[in-house]
């Protein structure tokens, strides 16, 4: 039974199916030689001319839909969570579940709303300043719940972000939104510190910039190892904060600090 089904996908897999577009061709077609890289990002300016930071395949779509749009994308993705909780063996018909696929569409829209946030008009709203100060600024426990794209289930944590300006500065709460928007999309941990630190980076011009993010996984905490309280830590360093003596005074604050 097990080697059927198998021998099907295989198949599927391989066929071309006449509506399929070249990209999707590449995509089912892939070996470890042709497939997009991971991490592209790090080729890319963090901030495009129309403001929107990495954007994806379907950024463009999403910011510029209608309502009516909008609706037609919830209504698309109810029905496939409809059918997710047919084959887990549910009744759909049950009066729990009635709303459950329609309200889920609208979670999961919410929870990747940040493939479409315009870093320009959204985040930074004019609030970088010009100020003559050249002190480390470090603002801690930044809360972020963002989705992991292996399981897509929830990672969450915090994130601590330092910087040493050169002559421009950020409001402090423009930090958190920029932290908030690529933690609303399907991430790993690494390369949302990275993208953080990055972004950063590209807007300030500062003289370094360090992010740190602790953080729990569900999908690790909640099955297999049941590691419960396991906390997984990333860190990214740009500039100065790459020298030995820079990092150790920014985690000496940070560890100060609790
Ligand atoms: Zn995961």
């Amino acid at each position: 039974m097990k080697h059927s089904h198998l021998a099907h996908e295989v198949e599927t897999t391989t066929k071309k199916s006449p509506e399929s577009s070249p990209e999707e061709e590449i995509v089912r077609n892939a070996t470890p030689l042709n497939i997009k890289p991971a991490t592209p990002y790090t080729l890319k300016a963090p901030v495009e001319a129309d403001g929107f930071s990495w954007p994806s395949v379907g950024t463009h779509k999403r910011a510029d839909e209608t309502t009516e749009e909008e609706q037609q994308r919830v209504d698309r993705i109810a029905s496939a969570v409809k059918t997710i909780l047919e084959e887990v063996g549910e009744d759909v018909t049950r009066e729990g579940l009635l709303d459950t696929p329609q309200r889920y569409a609208k979670a999961m829209l919410y929870f990747t709303k940040g493939y479409h946030t315009n870093i320009r008009d959204d985040v930074l709203k004019n609030a970088v300043f010009e100020e003559d100060h050249d002190e480390m600024v470090i603002v801690r426990d930044i809360e972020i719940y963002s989705l992991c794209e292996h399981h897509l289930v929830p990672f969450y944590g915090k994130v601590h972000i330092g910087y040493i300006p050169n002559k421009k500065v950020i409001g402090l709460s423009k930090l958190a939104r920029l932290a908030e928007m690529y933690a609303r999309r399907l991430q790993v941990q690494e390369r949302l510190s990275k993208q953080i630190a990055m972004a950063l980076q590209a807007i300030l011009k500062p003289l370094g910039v360090a992010v740190v993010i602790e953080a729990t996984h569900m999908c690790m905490v909640s099955r297999g190892v049941q590691k419960t309280g396991s906390l997984t830590q990333t860190s990214s360093m740009l500039g100065v904060f790459r020298a030995h003596k820079t990092r150790e005074e920014f985690l000496t604050l940070l560890n100060r600090q609790r």
